[in-house]
This record gives structure tokens, C-alpha cells and sequence, in this order.
């Protein structure tokens, strides 16, 4: 999709951000761009209700807001469109519109890389942007404060801040993290950039109802790599085996990490994925020229509780059982690593949401083989049940319960039992395997509402 830039003087342009949303890119770069002296108008598809807190942050700015829907007229004076990630571009008539009368198009993230003067390290993968990204942003911090340097290492991106506003601070020999999800990098052939350093955590199908088949997700994922320069470098993931293969989409350095013949690492957060995240950020610390202040990148990490609804432990009831909210788990892929690193048949497992037609097929076997119990809640929650009761799991402890409500009533009765030939039920895990959107706002509110119903 060809897209025309408008120079870097946004002085007395218009401007419409398309989707403000609620993760800090729109607001961030509506906030930028009238800072330049552009005109900015807002529109989203949702109405005042739902975005009062992005709006309430550009109360200080002459914005126009144009919400609850998209309305053609506004391109009529429109000089720059500026499409939120989250955009289905083919799909929006109004985007189609924009490009149709060709209207310059850009994004948030790629105005900041265009912008943006220090060292980009990428981030991508289906699975563990974000605690890789986090990890990345910790052990290069550490390293660069034990060795008191007085470069910054800055953390954004798809992890829900906009940099565009931190723009005149960030020197040339700073490092930027940046979490990019495969939404983003669908845009980079607009600008023909690729981070300096591109970390890949794995590949697995993942928004197919948006990219449509798996080959145009992963080209997309792709994008992070292909217009690297001869001096940039990619790391990769070399236990995924579809990943470890793009070493050839690189014109810069491929490397490897990998959990083989690899010391464990010590971590607050548990499991042998928070192993591979944690030998992804000594990778790029390496990359960096930090290599020496590893161990302080080692303390860092060992101290590093994790991200929110990530197998956060929200609850310890007074019996000992434990409540775990994996709310972030929006794939089959995430909730299978979940169930692997809690005690085989001693927890019970809430599942469902909305339908991203993913392949749920290996999930329902993981349900059975390693959950002591299932409930099913939301859109998908019905065929995971059945499913799960397909692949070996026990009729009277694998149910469809709808609500995430229900499901926590029915497990906290389920506690304390024994089912067919398992241990005792001590442990609730929250890792739906879905998104959320059929019964929740985002993936947060159903974590937060799962930990306040955990605690009554
Ligand atoms: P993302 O930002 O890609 O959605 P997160 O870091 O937020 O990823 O992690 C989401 C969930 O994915 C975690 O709760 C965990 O269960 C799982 N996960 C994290 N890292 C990995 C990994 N390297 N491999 C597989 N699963 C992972």
C-alpha cells in the first residue's frame, strides 16, 4: 500500500488522527502534531463514553473531535491521515476514501522512527512482546547505571506509551525499546524502515480475522527485518523453527539465542518462556556493547516481578489456594505455555473469549492433559469445553459456565476436590486463550475483574 509522505514540517497542515484508542499512541501523536503547529482533528469510531480518559489527557489542546463514527467530509480538508494501528485498513471505507483522494498516511510509531536519532532495538514475536521488551529496557538500564553512563535507554511502543512527546530529550547515542506489534510493522514499507536492532521472539498464528492467512501475519512480523541496513543485526529466536529461518531476510548480522546448553538464569518469573525472554534482553545487551555490566543486567532481572496479567498471582485464599490472573494470555499459544508452568492437574482452568478463529485444537488437548478443571466462558468457551472433554478431560469437571462471574462461584466450589484420579484442586488460573472483547473492554478490566471477584 503506497503511501505518501508529507515532509517533516507539519506546520499549519491538517491533520486527522484516525482512532485515538486507549493506549497512548493516539493521544500521543495528536498531542505532537498540534505542538508542531498542525491542525488536528480526532476521529474514532467510539463514542465520548468509551474514551474519556484519552480525551480528558488533550483537554489543553485546540483538538476537534469528531466521534462515534467516521464521517468522509473531514478529508475534504484533510492534508495528513495519521491511521491508529489498530485500523483494518482494507476494510475501513474511510481509510479507502482517504487513499482514494491520496492523502498522505502515516502512523505514530512510523513518525517516530522517521524522527527518532538514537540506536531503535525492535522488538516482535506472537508471544512475549512485551515481557521481552520489558526485560530489554531493565537489563540495558541496569547495565548503563552501573557503569554510569549517562546515556538513557527509553522503553515504548506497542507496550502502551508514545515516545513522539519524549522526542527533543532522546540523544543520538540513547537507546530505544520499542515492543512493535505485527499491526505496526504492517506500515513500515511506508517509510522503508527497519529497527537497528530487531529481536524475534516466536512465530504462531495470531489475528488471522485482520492479516487473513498465516503467510500475511508473519510478512508483516517480517517487516522488522527486511529493510535492515549491512551494519544492522537480528536477533532470533533459535528455538522457533519458522523464526530462526529469517536470517536470510536481513541484509545486517543474524544471531542466535537459544535455551540449549544455557545455564538457568535466575528470575522472579516462572516458567522456561521467561528463560528465553530473559536470554533475548543478554542478547541485545551483548549487541549494545554492554556485555561487561551482564551482571548488573543479571540482578536486574532476577528482581523483575513481571508485567500485570501475566501469571500474576492476584490472590492467596486463606485455605492456600492460589488465584492466577494470565488475563494477557489472548492465544491458544500463551495459555498452553500457562498450563505447562503450573503443578500438572492441581488447578483449575477458566478459558474462552472472543473468536479470533484461531486453531484451538492443541489448547483443548493441553486442557485436558494438564488442568484438574475447565470452564468455559465467552464466545469460544462452548467449543473449548467440548474439546477439551474430546481430548481425555473429566465430563464432571469441564463445563461451560458463560461468564467469567460464574466461573469463578463454580471454582471457588470446585476447590479443595479430588477429580477422577488427580491431586487435590489448590490453584484458579485465569488464561482465557482469547481476547476478550465479546465480554470486556480489553484484556485488563477482565483481569481486574477476576482478581476482585478472586478476593471477595
Ligand atoms: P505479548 O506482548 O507478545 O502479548 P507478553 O509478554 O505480554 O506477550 O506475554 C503474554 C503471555 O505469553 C504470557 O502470560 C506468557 O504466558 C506467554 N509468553 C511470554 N513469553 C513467552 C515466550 N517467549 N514464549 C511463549 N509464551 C510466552
Amino acid at each position: 500500500m503506497a503511501a505518501q509522505q508529507l515532509g517533516n514540517n507539519f506546520r499549519g497542515k491538517r491533520v486527522v488522527v484516525m482512532g485515538l484508542g486507549r493506549f497512548g499512541g493516539g493521544v500521543g501523536v495528536a498531542r505532537w502534531l498540534t505542538q508542531q503547529g498542525a491542525g488536528v482533528t480526532v476521529t474514532d469510531q467510539e463514542r465520548l463514553e468509551k474514551l474519556e480518559s484519552s480525551i480528558a489527557q488533550l483537554a489543553d489542546f485546540p483538538i476537534t473531535f469528531q466521534l462515534g463514527g467516521h464521517d468522509p467530509n473531514i478529508l475534504n480538508s484533510c492534508d495528513l491521515l495519521v491511521v491508529n494501528p489498530a485500523v483494518d485498513k482494507s476494510r475501513s471505507e474511510f481509510f479507502q476514501a482517504a487513499l482514494h483522494k491520496h492523502i498522505a498516511i502515516t502512523t505514530e510509531i512510523n513518525i517516530f522512527l522517521e524522527h527518532c536519532r538514537a540506536k531503535i532495538i525492535g522488538v516482535t514475536g506472537s508471544v512475549g512482546k512485551s515481557t521481552t521488551t520489558a526485560m530489554i529496557h531493565l537489563a540495558i538500564t541496569a547495565a548503563l547505571k552501573n557503569s554510569l553512563s549517562r546515556q538513557t535507554c527509553w522503553l515504548g511502543g506497542n507496550i502502551g506509551h508514545s515516545l513522539l512527546g519524549d522526542l527533543a530529550e532522546i540523544n543520538s547515542d540513547d537507546f530505544v525499546v520499542l515492543e512493535l506489534s505485527s499491526f505496526m510493522l504492517e506500515d513500515l514499507p511506508w517509510i522503508r524502515f527497519s529497527p537497528h536492532i530487531a529481536v524475534v521472539t516466536n512465530l504462531a498464528g495470531n489475528h488471522l480475522d485482520r492479516h487473513g492467512t498465516l503467510e500475511n501475519y508473519a510478512a508483516a512480523k517480517q517487516n522488522i527485518l527486511r529493510f535492515q541496513h549491512a551494519d544492522d543485526l537480528a536477533i532470533l529466536n533459535g528455538d522457533d523453527p519458522t523464526v530462526r529461518m529469517w536470517a536470510t531476510l536481513t541484509s545486517g548480522r543474524a544471531m542466535e539465542y537459544r535455551l540449549e546448553n544455557q545455564e538457568e538464569i535466575k528470575l522472579a518469573v516462572p516458567g522456561l518462556h521467561n528463560q528465553s525472554n530473559a536470554r533475548a534482553a543478554l542478547a541485545v545487551l551483548q549487541a549494545v556493547g554492554l556485555a561487561a555490566q551482564t551482571p548488573a543486567a543479571l540482578a536486574a532481572l532476577a528482581e523483575f516481578p513481571g508485567l500485570p496479567h501475566r501469571l500474576e498471582l492476584v490472590h492467596t485464599s486463606a485455605a492456600g489456594a492460589q488465584w492466577f490472573n494470565d488475563s494477557k494470555a489472548t492465544t491458544p499459544e500463551a495459555a498452553i505455555t500457562a498450563l505447562a508452568a503450573l503443578e500438572k492437574n492441581t488447578f483449575i482452568c477458566i478459558v474462552g473469549g472472543y473468536d479470533k478463529h484461531a486453531d484451538m485444537a492443541e489448547l483443548c488437548r493441553q486442557l485436558a492433559h494438564r488442568a484438574g478443571a475447565v470452564l468455559g466462558i465467552g464466545a469460544t468457551g462452548p467449543a473449548l469445553v467440548a474439546g477439551s472433554i474430546a481430548a481425555g478431560a473429566s465430563r464432571d469437571y469441564a463445563m461451560y459456565v458463560e461468564t467469567l462471574e460464574s466461573a469463578v462461584t463454580c471454582a471457588k466450589n470446585w476447590i479443595g476436590h479430588r477429580t477422577s484420579g488427580a491431586k487435590k484442586l489448590n490453584a484458579v488460573l485465569l488464561s482465557p486463550g482469547c481476547a476478550s472483547y465479546d465480554q470486556f473492554a480489553n484484556y485488563e478490566q477482565r483481569g481486574e475483574i477476576f482478581a476482585t471477584l478472586a478476593r471477595q
